[in-house]
């Protein structure tokens, strides 16, 4: 049996799947660089409030940066993030990255702290919440991703598709209004990648407004309301699911699916 399929039952009193409201997220004419070089060349984007944008891409076309662009890990050289048709571009990183959640690969879960630590840590210190709020917030979190009875384990004590809940649990602690996530499963053992997905897809269903950069063209067609392609640090095609998978136009893209697919 997966065991990471199979979440713990919810209590009466820790509703285990809340509702979402995301905001709307816009990029406009965004350029990121490292040094001279830019690596996302002036890309705009509509993500709708409470939907999922997936970003495929080969290898080194821009799509971690572009998500780093988008909660300021990168400061773009140009362009601009809206979220809910208000520019952000003013506000300090800090104060962004409470609105945009971000998991990544490899977890970068704090390896000292348990399951619950970890993601009552920023509520605490971040939110100032009281340490009991931050603590109750954080176990109706880890109840949602499926973890209440790992609250007390370490990192290390944890397979890596619970480590990655933990991670999405604390993303989800700071109540974000988007959530990127960058290539969550790619760093898993196989059977482990389905929890995972399942539960990024359950955040999709709620509600949520997701970029998702992934490399699961199956969770794509199945979770995403708009995927787009990415090549050389630009959009080259968007669309349904449908019409990525089924009807790609550019060579650019078939070529691309036929390797991956
Ligand atoms: P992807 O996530 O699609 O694989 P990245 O956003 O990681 O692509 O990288 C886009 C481009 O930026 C690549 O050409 C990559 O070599 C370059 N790049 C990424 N990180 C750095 C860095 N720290 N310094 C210089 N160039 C980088
Ligand atoms: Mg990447």
């Amino acid at each position: 049996m997966n065991t990471e399929a199979s979440p713990s039952p919810a209590t009466p009193s820790a509703p285990v799947a809340p509702a979402y409201r995301g905001a709307g997220l816009d990029l406009r004419d965004l350029t990121l660089a490292y040094g001279e070089v830019d690596v996302v060349r002036s890309i705009s984007l509509r993500v709708e409030p409470g939907t999922t944008t997936c970003v495929i891409g080969p290898s080194g076309s821009g799509k971690s940066t572009l998500l780093r662009g988008i909660n300021r890990l990168h400061e773009p050289k140009s362009g601009d993030v809206l979220l809910d048709g208000a520019s952000t571009l003013g506000q300090h990183p800090d104060q962004l990255r409470r609105k945009i959640g971000m998991v990544f690969q490899h977890f970068n879960l704090f390896p000292d702290h348990s399951a619950l630590e970890n993601v009552a840590l920023s509520p605490w210190k971040v939110k100032r919440l009281s340490k009991k709020e931050a603590i109750d917030l954080a176990r109706a979190r880890l109840d949602e991703v499926g973890l209440r009875d790992r609250a007390d384990h370490r990192p290390k004590d944890l397979s890596g598709g619970q480590q990655q809940r933990v991670a999405i649990a604390r993303a989800l602690a700071m109540e974000p209004q988007v959530m990127l996530f960058d290539e969550a499963t790619s760093a898993l053992d196989p059977e482990l990648v389905n929890g995972v997905l399942n539960l990024m897809a359950s955040l999709s269903r709620r509600g949520m407004t997701m970029v998702v950069v992934t490399h699961e063209m199956g969770f794509a067609r199945r979770a995403a309301n708009q995927v787009v392609f990415m090549d050389e640090g630009q959009v080259v095609e968007t669309g349904t699911p449908e019409d990525i998978f089924d009807r790609p136009r550019s060579a650019r893209l078939q070529r691309f699916l036929s390797e991956v697919l």
